[in-house]
């Protein structure tokens, strides 16, 4: 098979630290929501009505993620298990494929059990990233609460995504589900001020902090432990009059630096499968800014290596 060609500066080896994984839990969670909590609708049945592929089990959706990331020479990859109470899927995946997954796990910091679920997630399950999306459940990134599972990610060495900024799910859009996120819980400051307290805790704030830019950028200026994911389309930028992608990444690297960035995606579902045009885009904006081939490198694969080695 003739190998791709590549841009010169392009970086080897890509490792992707976004990818959702869609399990069939995820889609029963968004049925049972749309049809009512009785009405035992299949997860299959909910992919099947957004055009999506159904998950099948946590393994066959493994072997589906590994084909793909194998025919587009992605090395690892960070699978977020995208509802709470999922993270039974990514555990699975992460075990059939240790050296290639990194196990994310949605968690809302307001349940109950978020203390018990994170500690089980990180310390028996072999999970690395909690993932908090405060804007839709409700709470501040300040909030004890918040803390409590940054401290639980300290004693297991595990990292902490926190989603700021503007938040769409596609899912529940095309499903016509009601979503009601406040988007002012998702500040980037009031996360900086939980994370500053939390020195070795690697912090991700996914798309640049999705609106909130300037407030990541301060964020991030004032805590070393906070790094951008650059995943997604990152079509926030339209709130900002002018703003281009290429400026977001000259910004954030100039604030944040080479050390911080850290490529992804926002991959979700199949057939779409991985998207590679994010990758295309991300490198061509690189090549543009003349950055030098080590902070592609870094951005691509190195810092996700620093954050989730082996
Ligand atoms: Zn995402």
């Amino acid at each position: 098979m003739p190998s791709e060609r590549s841009a010169p500066g392009a970086p080897k080896t890509v490792n992707d630290a976004h990818c959702h994984f869609l399990s069939s839990r995820f889609y029963e969670a968004l049925g049972r929501e749309k049809y009512g909590p009785d009405a035992g609708i299949p997860g299959e049945r909910v992919a099947r009505e957004l055009g999506w592929d159904p998950a099948g089990t946590a393994e066959a959706l493994a072997e589906r993620w590994i084909a793909e990331l194998d025919r587009h020479r992605v090395s690892r990859a960070g699978l977020i298990a995208s509802v709470p109470g999922d993270e039974e899927s990514v555990a699975a995946a992460v075990a059939r494929y240790p050296t290639r997954f990194v196990g994310f796990f949605a968690l809302n910091a307001t349940a109950p059990d978020a203390r018990e679920r994170a500690r089980r997630a990180f310390a028996d399950m072999g999970l690395r990233c909690v993932c908090l999306f405060s804007a839709m459940h409700g709470y501040r990134l300040d909030d004890e609460r918040v803390a409590a599972l940054f401290e639980i990610a300290a004693a297991h060495g595990g990292a902490v995504f926190a989603h700021c900024g503007y938040l769409s799910i596609e899912a529940r859009a095309k499903l016509g589900l009601r979503s009601t996120y406040d988007v002012r819980f998702g500040d980037p400051l009031a996360l900086a001020a939980t994370a500053a307290s939390f020195p070795t805790v690697p912090v991700i704030v996914p798309h640049f902090g999705s609106g909130f830019f300037r407030e990541a950028l301060m964020a991030a200026e004032s805590c070393a432990n906070i790094h951008f994911d650059t995943s997604s389309s990152n079509n926030w930028i339209k709130f900002v009059p002018g703003l281009t992608l290429t400026d977001v990444f000259q910004r954030a690297l100039a604030v944040a630096g080479p050390d911080r960035l850290i490529f992804g995606t926002d991959s979700s579902f199949f057939p779409r499968g991985w998207r590679k045009v994010i990758h295309g885009a991300q490198q061509a904006i690189l090549d543009e800014l003349g950055v030098e081939p080590k902070t592609a490198e870094k951005m691509f694969s190195g810092n996700f290596e620093r954050l989730f080695g082996a």
